[in-house]
């Protein structure tokens, strides 16, 4: 049996995947086991933030593993304590806890802030997440998903979330009550359908939060580590968050989370109160390392430069609708067909894209060039083109 009939014999089908079997890459391509190349503008899901094969990137985690894979984190080693160090200069935050995905350091968030709500009052539990969002695959980060279709099969559920209907601010303050500890959100909720949240739903949270000693919990899980055109997506709006969440692109490809929390929370769990076998791993951290020198503020201008030179490329294609999203996370819709259909076509033409809901979307590795761009919208508009000739048949 080749990889696919193993793949589909021997594996949960969890997955709708596309029949290709992949192979190597290098920078934004990447070959399957034809040869054929394609030009990735997913970047795994929003994770391989500085592309394939980046060669500090590489040096720097075979380094590594030439000389010690992992040590439990009863002792001490060096790329996971400089991680740490880089993430709570940057965000002028206290302490970090690694885990090994985004569920995960969505998890250590969730805890923190009940044991902090507990700390003040033993009814203070509730955490307040947005409709529409999206925090992970776990009981409880289902639980914290604001979206029907993850609360299925899996009840009974976390207790201790509501909703808030996104960019509804009268819905905020009916939700508000002594009960909350915490509120949650996605700068741009991105398997939500790239869905930017309105500037004043944002700041009237944080206003909120600072009034009530509510905690703010950012999920920048697939926003940060430079996706949006900052090292994190709230540093758009000038906000200080009480914990912020990161994983996917901080990796570049090896799993790992992180959990960054700030003055109020960092002492709030104490040895004993959580822990991870993998977590800061040092082969994944000296990684990240790299991820975290790469991204300098240089590298950031470029991604916004690039940011507004696609932006502005996808609007001029008559058969786009609306291009919504933040940096280089963006969601296309079309004005006479799907993104479904659009994404199968253009993997045929050597680009690929994913979706979400019923956004095409674009998260490219932030390594991208205009060349790469010119590439991926003229896939776009040959796709286009011929969906409208065969509609126009
Ligand atoms: C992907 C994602 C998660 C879940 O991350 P995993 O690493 O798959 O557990 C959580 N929150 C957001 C916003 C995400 O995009």
């Amino acid at each position: 049996m080749n990889s696919i009939e193993l793949t589909n014999t021997y594996v949960t089908p969890t997955y709708n995947r596309i029949p290709i079997v992949f192979e190597k890459a290098e920078g934004y391509y990447i070959y399957d086991q034809d040869g054929k190349k394609y030009l990735d503008f997913t970047a795994g899901i929003g994770v391989n933030s500085l592309g394939y094969h980046h060669p500090d990137w590489v040096e720097a985690t075979q380094k590594q593993l030439g000389q010690l894979q992992h040590i439990s984190n009863l002792y001490y080693t060096e790329p996971s304590a400089q991680v740490a160090e880089k993430l709570c200069l940057h965000t002028g935050m206290q302490h970090v806890l690694f885990v090994n995905s985004g569920a995960e350091s969505n998890e250590i968030a969730i805890k923190v802030a009940r044991k902090y709500g507990h700390e003040q009052s033993p009814n203070k539990h509730k955490i307040l997440t947005l409709s529409n969002s999206f925090h992970g695959r776990t009981v409880t980060t289902l639980s914290a998903t604001g979206q029907d279709a993850f609360h299925k099969y899996f009840d009974p559920f976390t207790e201790g979330f509501e909703f808030i209907e996104t960019n509804n601010i009268k819905d905020l303050h009916q939700k508000i009550d002594q009960t909350v500890c915490a509120i949650m959100i996605e700068i741009v909720q991105g398997e939500g359908g790239v869905v930017p949240l309105e500037s004043d739903f944002i700041q009237e949270i944080a206003a909120v939060c600072k009034q009530k000693d509510i905690l703010l919990i950012i999920d920048e899980v697939q926003t940060g580590i430079g996706r949006t055109g900052k090292l994190f997506a709230y540093e758009h709006y000038g906000l200080q968050p009480d914990i912020v969440t990161s994983a996917k692109g901080l990796g570049n490809g090896l799993p790992i989370g992180a959990a960054i929390l700030g003055e109020k929370v960092k002492d709030v769990l104490e040895a004993g109160d959580h822990g991870s076998t993998f977590g800061g791993n040092p082969v994944v951290t000296a990684g990240a390392n790299v991820v975290l020198e790469t991204i300098t503020p240089a590298f950031l201008e470029k991604v916004h430069e690039n940011s507004l030179y696609l932006i502005e490329k996808l609007e001029g294609l008559e058969e786009v609708e609306k291009v919504t999203g933040l940096g280089l996370m963006i969601g296309i819709t079309f004005k006479h067909t799907t993104a479904k259909e659009v994404l199968a076509k253009a993997k045929e033409e050597g680009v690929l894209f994913l979706t979400a809901k019923d956004k095409l979307r674009l998260l490219p590795p932030l390594i991208i060039d205009k060349a790469a761009i010119d590439e991926a919208v003229s896939c776009l508009d040959k796709v286009l083109k011929k969906e409208e000739a065969e509609v126009l048949k």
